[in-house]
């Protein structure tokens, strides 16, 4: 077959891998002008590469850290320990260790027993999400922990990531969460380890291109695809003209560049609304209207990351959740307390986390305007921090970051076969019950190649497989 995959993200790169390696003829059509998607890279000088968004790996990670030693790349990644902490009443509380819990000022001593004993309990019986699936993360936590473990830790933490949606969001996704990543037992109980590839995800991307264009394939990058129509006898992809990118994600704002080429099958990769906007009227009404409304149904929150390279030390940790609901970030992620500085000739990277609902007025400021508004949050944190540390920024706005997975979330999610034979949908609203990550990126484009082909493939780790 003939195939086009649109996106070059996780997803689409392992997608077009798998079926080149099937004997199939795949061009990958991507908008950016680089790999990777959510995980690609930008040059912060110097010769070195870091994500956009903040990226790690966790140790039950193990698709992806499959992939790497199936293409002969293991050492890339590399296991770290890694620091984390909450802020909240005006200080940040460190809470890497199970002891950390046990000095943890914000709640009372018996809530912080209650809180450790509910998660040691989740982690230990709760085998299944289905149990979950119909309850809400707060009424869970209400019940299992008390109160005030949800209005001081948890509350905060769901509405930094869902905003306003953070009361709806399923325990599912909560269970995910807790169970499937660190124990709190066992030899990751005291210090969690965290994983990173040495040299950034980047490589990763190059070695998957290879290894595509080996197989006859295309990689097309600053290539978006503008357009997917239906022919008698397979499919035409119109492409956008180099630089569409610029014009924001709606494929409609796109200039048709080059004829349409011919393709018998298509996997999409993109989100969903990006997706929606991609097929002719023909492709819109054979999807069919339950597709059509599973597509419309899922909400995104878009992730709002500002990169800092600054000129000293943040703070002591890597990752510090912001409870504190004053500060108009979510969460602040110190890169090189996590990847020692010296990888990066001394230089010092911070995040800024944010996730937002669409149309928050924070994504329409520009990099200085949100330094402007961050700062006296950061002061918040770090008394000492003045904005010239700052020696260089990066702003980067991701619309589909963050599927909002509520109560019932697993009956609307969109089937990766779309209803019309050989066009197949596969994206982060699919991942569940885990939160999306690269991770699961890895599977979800293995299972696309399935899907297509309607039959298992060697290499593919889906949970149902080997
Ligand atoms: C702030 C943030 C932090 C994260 N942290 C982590 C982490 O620590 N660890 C982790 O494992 N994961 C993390 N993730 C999630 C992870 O990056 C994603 O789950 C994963 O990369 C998704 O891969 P994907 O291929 O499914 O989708 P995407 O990466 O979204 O790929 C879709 C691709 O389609 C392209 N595209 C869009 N429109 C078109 C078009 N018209 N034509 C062609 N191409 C198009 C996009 O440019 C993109 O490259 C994070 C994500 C964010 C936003």
């Amino acid at each position: 077959m003939r195939v086009a995959v649109i996106g070059a993200g996780v997803a689409g790169l392992v997608c077009a891998y798998r079926l080149g390696q099937e004997g199939h003829a795949v061009d990958v059509y991507e908008r950016w002008p680089g790999l990777g998607g959510q995980a690609a890279t930008i040059d912060v000088g110097g010769g070195h590469l870091l994500e956009r968004y903040y990226h790690h790996l966790f140790t039950s990670d193990r698709h992806i850290a499959e992939l790497y030693a199936e293409l002969g790349m293991p050492e890339e990644l590399e296991w770290r320990p890694s620091s984390m902490a909450f802020f909240l009443e005006g200080r940040s509380w460190p809470f890497t260790s199970p002891l950390h819990l046990l000095r943890f000022g914000p709640l009372t001593p018996a809530a912080r027993i209650r809180m450790g004993l509910a998660v040691l309990k989740l982690q230990k019986t709760a085998k299944e999400v289905g149990p979950y699936e119909g309850i809400t993360a707060r009424q869970w936590i209400r019940d299992a922990m008390g109160a005030e473990p949800y209005e001081k830790v948890w509350g905060p933490l769901l509405r930094g990531k869902f905003g306003d949606r953070a009361d709806d969001i399923s325990m599912a996704w909560l269970w995910g969460k807790l169970t499937m990543r660190r124990k709190l037992e066992g030899k990751e109980a005291r210090q969690e380890l965290l994983g990173y590839p040495g040299r950034s995800w980047e490589p990763l991307f190059h070695v998957l291109k290879a290894k595509i264009e080996t197989r006859g394939g295309r990689v097309l990058i600053d290539r978006p695809a503008a357009r997917l129509t239906q022919r008698a006898d397979g499919f035409e992809v119109t492409a956008g003209a180099p630089g569409s990118f610029r014009t924001g994600h709606d494929p409609h704002a796109y200039t048709p560049d080059g004829e349409p080429e011919r393709y018998d099958a298509i996997v999409a990769t993109v989100p969903n609304d990006v997706f929606v906007g991609l097929l002719d009227d023909e492709l819109a009404a054979a999807i069919g209207d339950d597709y059509r409304a599973k597509l419309d149904g899922i909400e995104y929150h878009t992730a709002l990351c500002l990169l800092l390279e600054l000129d000293r030390q943040f703070s002591p940790f890597y990752w510090t959740n912001i409870a504190d609901p004053e500060l108009p970030f979510v969460g602040l992620v110190e890169h090189t307390n996590f990847v020692e500085p010296e990888r990066y000739d001394g230089r010092r990277f911070l995040y800024v986390a944010n996730y937002l609902a669409p149309g928050d007025e924070l994504l329409e400021l520009d990099a200085d305007a949100l330094i402007d508004r961050y700062t006296p949050g950061l002061r918040k944190v770090n008394p000492a921090f003045d904005r010239s540390w700052i020696r260089e920024r990066w702003l980067h706005r991701e619309p589909a970051a963050q599927p909002i997975v509520t109560v019932g979330y697993r009956e609307r999610i969109p089937p990766l076969q779309t209803g019309v034979p050989h066009l197949i949908l596969a994206n982060t609203t699919q991942i569940y019950p885990e939160d999306r990550g690269t991770n699961y990126a890895v599977r979800l484009g293995g299972e696309a190649a399935e899907a297509l082909l309607s039959r298992r493939l060697n290499n593919v780790w889906s949970e149902t497989g080997s």
